[in-house]
Order: C-alpha cells, then structure tokens, then sequence
C-alpha cells in the first residue's frame, strides 16, 4: 500500500458549503413506468417496470443497512469531477454524517457512489456507500474497493469501522429512513441497443420529462452476465491530469462475473450545475467490484433494479 510523509487536510463540514436544494414533482409512479419502458424495450430484447413492494435490503443478496427505500427520500450530487482534474483536491474530504443534520432525517440511510476515505487507507479506492444512522449509532456497512498495484488489475476488498464514514472528492448518494413500501422495479435482459441500464433508463426519463428533473436511486441486482467496472489504481495521483483520457490511465478495468449488486443514482437532467447523471458502484460476495460503466455479455444480461423516487435533490459543493 501507498506510504508516504503527507499531512492529511482536515474534513470539510458540508453544513457550510455551498448547497443548493430543489424540492422536486414527483409524478406518480405508474407515469414512470408509461413514460421510460418503451425507452427500455429500444436498448433491450425484454423490459418490464412494475410498482412493487421493496425486498427485504437487509437479506442476501443484497445484504443493506435497511430494508427499503421509503421515507423523505434524497438524492445527492457532492463535490464534481473538477475535483480529480488537472489534480486531485485532497481537501476535499467529507463525511456523511453531516446528511444527518442536513436531511434531518432519523433513521438516516444512505446508499449510493463514492471516492473512499484517502486519508484512512493512505491509498485511493472506490466506495459502495452503505450506512445506517439512528439517533447517534452508527451501523457502517461501506464496501471499499482498491487494487493490489499499479501494474496488476486485481481487485480487493475492505470493510470500514462504524466510526469511519469520511469520503473523498465526489459522490452520488440516494437517502431516506430505509422504511419497507413501494419502490419502481425495472428488469431488462439481453441488450441490443448500446445504453447501459442505468443510462438508458437517465434517457427514457430525459425523452419524456424533458427538462423536469427526476431522480431515482436504488439497487440493481445483476444475475446474469458479466459487467466491465473500473478501480482506481493505489499509487498516489500527484501528477497534473489534464484529460478524461489521462485519468482512465489511473484506473485498473476489470470484468465482474455474475451475481453482482449495484447501489446509486440516476438524475435525468442537469439545470447547469455540473452533476454526475448517473453513478453506480458494484460489489459482490467475492471481493470484488468498482464503478459500473456496462455489460459486457449482452446476450445474457439479467438486470433488475429497486428505486425509490425522491422528493428532492440536494447540490453539495
Ligand atoms: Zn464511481
């Protein structure tokens, strides 16, 4: 692992950062489905979008804080990609726990798509946000990912300790009280069209929403099929990084094998404020995972996915 003499910034309150807040229209869940499926039957063989009870998040596969999705549901943007290029902004380390005052909610859930806490593992990493807050305990089921070096793309796993909930530069979180109720389930199989799941269902809801912002977040499942993701290689990313090209240089791609499980979010539109539209990160129960970017066996593809809709999404720095 990375070693080296360095003076760690300290973390960044986002009760003082800059915040911007929509509350958004959430229209009811059965003109999601109308609107986004035959979107989804365009860039797969089969579709279907159905309201259904959320599963029980807490059991296997998906092994979760909570058990749903329900309840003053947000969705997040933190931090941008400005802060990875021309060079990574190591003071732009946050910490979860601040969405507690900010949401105000209790039981606070939050899921979703993050750099990990460079300062713990002195080392860059990808995080599957997983964290249970009520009143002032903490059950911090996070799922790091790292590689072993820079040269060899081999994937490995880490847990974090319930006290440890910082995050590094960006992320795309969907929180809520992680109540049981009803969540939109959307499967697609075998892909014909080029959209990954999560970006055709972003331009299912752009097509017919327009410029109305609708912001899922959720769990994917994915039983069939292997998915290209990628993790950051370990060595510390001092150098200038002047393109998207140069920071793919930074990153180890590696194909999942199936059964994965994904958590994040999809935002269908942008008002201007440099978001990340959508963002998943997957893990398994072998170890491994990293940020979805798409199948990479279309025919047997098996994609089924649990969002909850949120009521409104919240800008951080
Ligand atoms: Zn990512």
């Amino acid at each position: 692992m990375a070693t080296t003499s360095y003076t760690f910034p300290s973390t960044l309150d986002m009760n003082e950062l800059p915040i911007v807040r929509f509350k958004l229209n959430t229209p009811p869940l059965r003109c999601i489905i109308e609107a986004i499926l035959p979107e989804l039957l365009n860039n797969f063989e089969n579709a279907s979008v159905e309201v259904v009870q959320c599963p029980d998040l807490t059991q296997p596969p998906f092994n979760l804080t909570s058990e749903g999705l329900c309840g003053d549901e947000n969705v997040f943007d933190i931090g941008d990609v400005t802060n990875l290029i021309p060079s990574f902004k190591r003071d732009k380390l946050y910490n979860v726990k601040d969405l507690k005052r900010i949401t105000g909610s209790d039981p606070l859930f939050i899921i979703g798509a993050c750099a990990g806490p460079y300062p713990f593992f002195g080392a860059d990493s990808e995080c599957v946000e997983n964290v249970k807050i009520t009143g002032d305990r903490v059950e911090n089921g996070t799922h790091v990912h790292m590689t072993k070096s820079d040269d060899v793309p081999e994937c490995f796993h880490k847990s974090l300790p319930d006290d440890e909930m910082r995050f590094s530069m960006m992320a795309n979180f969907f929180t809520s009280n992680g109540f049981k109720g009803e969540v939109l389930k959307i499967v697609c199989e075998v892909r014909k069209g080029p959209l990954s799941y999560s970006t055709c269902i972003k331009e299912a809801l752009v097509k017919h929403f327009g410029n109305e912002i609708i912001a899922l977040g959720g769990v994917i499942l994915i039983e069939n099929g292997k998915v290209k993701v990628h993790v950051i290689k370990p060595s510390l990313a001092k150098i200038p990084i002047k393109s998207d090209k140069e920071l793919g240089n930074l990153l180890h791609f590696i194909e999942l094998s199936p059964p994965s499980v994904g958590v994040g979010c999809i935002v269908s539109h942008d008002p201007g404020l440099n978001l990340r539209l959508q963002h998943f990160h997957l893990y398994t129960d072998r170890n491994q995972g990293g940020h979805y970017y798409n199948d990479t066996e279309p025919e047997t593809i098996k994609y089924t996915g649990y969002f909850g809709v949120s009521k409104q999404f919240t800008k951080i720095d």
